[in-house]
């Protein structure tokens, strides 16, 4: 509350793309309310656009997490024609502090000025260890301008003079929020079993986008394994539709196609009936969750997992590291077959399990909750009234 207090004639904006999908829509609509509860005067905005804007901006995420390819010029264009748009709508704004959350708003600043002692910080969510140099290149033009990054690790400040002041605080789940609040395990059940899943058989689960990045093509790969030795196993991936990642659809009907046939998996998305409560009901009743991710900012499905206390086994990246302590606090594995051997050890060995799940709930209590993530956010903030 002391932080708070020095903040309290202060305004705050918080800007990203979407309201709904995702880790920052997530973050957001458990931190903006809190915030306000703490007496801060904080807004939230999600910024204006068309398809062709999130086609473009998908590829600019896909891009700056490693992917190869070359910057279009009419790709310039309409990120640049968006920015300027919804910079406009900015123009009898006042803010002290403006947060811009990841890249697809990040060109607002150019469009719409830095005004009297306004600061702006970029707060990154995504894994900028090994960008495609084109990409950063171009919104390092934007970057620059900013007062402050946040980053999630230090990994993923790569060496670019493009970087200055950077912070690092890292992402944070809300324990009492509908998806993370504690739930029986039986009634965790009954909500599963209206989905099919057989809840007297082992079950492996990965909740996330349909993405590349996330792997789901790799989890059924890895699940074939499993059930080779254990027929009895299944397997659920949750999958939500962002509406700022619209080659979603694309790689979900590619998942689709890779399970095939097979009725002990079941891919289920917001659109036939999920939602938080089932999102929780998925991570607190799994055998085993994987986010067999091979590229992650935080990977937020790990730490409502741990929470849950039910065991993960995660892609050795990114801010995953962060969460998982190899053998002690969950697995982190970096090819199909070690994810499949892994996940074999877990359903084999309820101990080692145990004393996973154990570890892992309490460094999420330590490490990730959002009372911590609020608290790096006023310091910040506190930090950037005395410059
Ligand atoms: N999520 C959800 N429903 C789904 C799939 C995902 O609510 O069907 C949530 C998930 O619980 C997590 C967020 O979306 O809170 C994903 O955040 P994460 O950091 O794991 O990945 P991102 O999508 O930001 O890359």
């Amino acid at each position: 509350m002391y932080l708070a207090e020095k903040l309290k004639n202060k305004r705050i904006a918080m800007v990203n793309a979407t309201s709904y999908g995702g880790g920052v829509a997530e973050k957001l609509h458990s931190i903006v309310p809190l915030m306000k509860d703490m007496g801060l005067d904080v807004d939230w905005w999600t910024i204006f656009a068309h398809e062709e804007f999130f086609r473009v901006t998908k590829t600019f995420h896909n891009r700056l997490q490693g992917q190869e390819g070359e910057l279009s010029r009419d790709d310039i264009e309409i990120y640049l024609k968006y920015n300027k748009m919804n910079a406009s709508y900015m123009s009898d704004w006042k803010y002290d502090f403006i947060v811009i959350h990841d890249p697809q708003p990040a060109a607002l600043i150019k469009y719409r000025g830095k005004k009297n002692e306004e600061k702006w910080i970029w707060r990154c969510h995504i894994d900028t260890s090994t960008p495609n140099p084109e990409y950063w290149d171009f919104l390092c033009e934007y970057l620059l301008d900013y007062d402050t990054w946040i980053l999630t690790m230090k990994d993923f400040a790569q060496e670019s003079s493009c970087f200055k002041n950077i912070v690092y605080i890292t992402p944070s789940i809300d324990p009492l929020s509908p998806k993370n609040i504690p739930l029986e395990k039986e009634d965790a059940k009954a909500v599963i079993s209206k989905f099919g899943v057989d809840t007297g058989r082992p079950l492996i689960s990965q909740v996330s986008r349909f993405d590349p990045w996330k792997d789901p093509l790799g989890v059924i790969d890895a699940y074939k394994i499993v059930k080779k030795e254990l027929p009895s196993v299944q397997l659920a991936l949750i999958g939500s539709m962002a509406t700022d990642d619209p080659e979603g659809w694309d790689y979900l009907y590619r998942t689709l196609r890779r399970a095939g046939e097979d009725y002990d998996i079941t891919i289920i998305t917001n659109f036939n009936g999920i939602s938080n409560l089932e999102v929780n009901a998925f991570q607190t009743a799994s055998s085993v969750v994987l986010q067999k991710s091979i590229r992650e900012g935080f990977g937020l499905t790990v730490a409502e997992s741990l929470w849950k206390g039910t065991p993960v086994i995660g892609g050795n990246v990114g801010g995953i590291k962060l969460q998982i302590e190899d053998g002690v606090t969950g697995y982190l594995v970096n090819t199909v077959e070690e994810c499949a051997q892994k996940t074999l050890t877990l359903l084999r060995n309820p101990l080692v399990a145990k004393e996973m799940k154990e570890a892992g709930k309490e460094k999420v209590k330590k490490e990730f909750l959002v009372t911590k993530n609020i608290a790096d956010y006023l310091k910040l903030f506190n930090n950037l009234s005395l410059n």
